[in-house]
């Protein structure tokens, strides 16, 4: 099923020929977006009474709820109550209540009614009239197969009311015959690009729940979307679970997830414990572990060794090693996870040591290289090397989340999997 949308057709000789700019067009969607329904399509279409039938006939069949401005009035060029008769095969009828009210409406203003104004009084047999309070011209509501046609007058101070009163509530109710449902699906680890060819199909324009990726702090989000009810949500469940297989093991939750919440779950079920020994992000990591609420079930603390003293120092990273390695090394974030858990006691610990720039770097470690250390005490230590581009603070932070996705797939034993910005011996 397509979901219900909506066509705007703002009818006048000034709109199209650029002495008027269309501003119910832009108002008017607004407006339907405000409870759920999209438009589709605008159209502008002359004071010609085929054009507008025409653009009724093809609007009508896209659209659930197709919305007109203007050609109401009483004189010679204002033809949609013939368009919108001709449009749905139906004859123009008087219509005694919409009589009355324009006759009230002159008198009420101590004014004799020219016999012109009797043609506003017309409506196609089927249609029902909207009572104008602010002028003489009423407006037209037609069903039309599932949807509906509604005509309003072109000045804006009788379109608005009359559209809230009318339209809005119809607008909503198609709407929430078939509610907008997303999902969202979280990855870390793997570009954007690799990650949409997976899933290149499930992208296509055309298919529904529609896909879309964006990318943000490193990561890349799929996003769901589909309209409908029960049947809707299984749709967007079943495309989800597709995603989450093709993306797998890059995958790490949904909707407000974060990276060290996944992580933090991990750790409780295997009744694991964490520690972190942080170089060049001093206190970023430890930052992200404790957002996720609950962290004091598995989260010990850390060490902040910014310099090689204090690598030395509290962490007992050897003098000779710092020498001959460098702080930034594969050996000392190793000793840095190591250390980290034997002397917190926890089960696991991760290190990062690395040149977020933009000073420090060298041919052979240029800025942007960071070394993670991650120590798990069933599984043994394990050191990778990246090479991360961007500024200070974003080498800083993807440093921090690829530690937190290597202890991931450390604990789910996919230890081999290649991570983004990696540098492979
Ligand atoms: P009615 O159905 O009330 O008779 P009409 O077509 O006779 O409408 P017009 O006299 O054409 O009304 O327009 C009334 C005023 O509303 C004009 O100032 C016109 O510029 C303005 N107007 C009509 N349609 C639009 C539009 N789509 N965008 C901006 N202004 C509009
Ligand atoms: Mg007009």
């Amino acid at each position: 099923m397509s979901p219900p949308r909506a066509a705007v057709v703002s009818i006048g000789d000034e709109l199209v020929l650029g002495q008027t700019l269309d501003r119910h067009g832009a108002w008017i969607s607004d407006r339907l977006l405000s409870v759920g329904l999209e438009t589709v399509e605008h159209r502008t279409v002359a004071d010609d009474g085929h054009a507008i039938a025409a653009a009724f006939r093809e609007l009508r069949d896209r659209a659930a709820l197709v919305v007109a401005t203007g050609g109401l009035g009483p004189t010679k060029d204002d033809l949609t109550r013939e368009a919108l008769a001709a449009a749905t095969g139906d004859r123009l009828v008087e219509d005694a209540a919409a009589r009355q009210a324009i006759e009230a409406w002159f008198a009420s203003r101590g004014r004799t009614m020219p016999a012109s104004n009797l043609s506003q009084a017309r409506r196609p047999f089927l249609a029902s009239v909207l009572a104008n309070g602010h002028g003489t011209a009423p407006g037209l509501r037609v069903r039309c197969g599932d949807g509906w046609i509604v005509c309003l007058p072109g000045p804006p101070r009788e379109m608005q009311p009359m559209f809230e009163r009318e339209v809005l509530p119809l607008a909503a109710e198609l709407a929430t015959a078939a509610p907008v449902r997303t999902l969202v699906v979280h990855s870390f680890g793997e570009g954007e690009s690799r990650l949409a060819e997976r899933i290149a199909e499930l992208m296509d324009r055309d298919r529904d729940p529609s896909v879309g990726t964006t990318a943000s702090a490193g990561g890349v989000s799929a996003r769901l979307r589909t309209r409908g009810g029960a049947e809707a949500v299984d749709r967007l469940e079943r495309a989800a679970r597709e995603i989450e297989s093709r993306w797998a093991p890059y995958v790490f939750g949904r909707g407000e997830a974060t990276l060290a919440m996944a992580v933090g779950e991990l750790l409780v079920e295997q009744g694991l414990t964490l520690s972190v020994a942080e170089s060049c992000t001093a206190g970023m990591l430890g930052e992200m572990i404790v957002s996720a609420s609950g962290a004091s079930r598995y989260f010990a603390g850390g060490w902040q060794v910014y310099s090689n003293e204090l690598k030395h120092a509290l962490l007992g990273v050897p003098q000779e090693m710092l020498a001959e390695h460098g702080a930034v090394s594969a050996a000392v974030a190793e000793v840095l996870a190591r250390e980290a858990a034997t002397r917190s006691g926890t089960t696991c610990a991760l290190s990062i040591t690395g040149i977020a720039g933009p000073g420090g770097g060298t041919p052979t470690k240029p800025v942007g290289t960071v070394f993670v250390g991650c120590f798990d005490r069933r599984r043994g230590g394990s050191t990778r090397r990246f090479l991360i581009p961007g500024d200070r603070e974003v080498v800083r932070d993807r440093s921090a989340r690829l530690a937190l996705m290597m202890l991931r797939l450390r604990l789910m034993d996919l230890d081999e999997t290649p991570l983004l910005w990696e540098v492979r011996p």
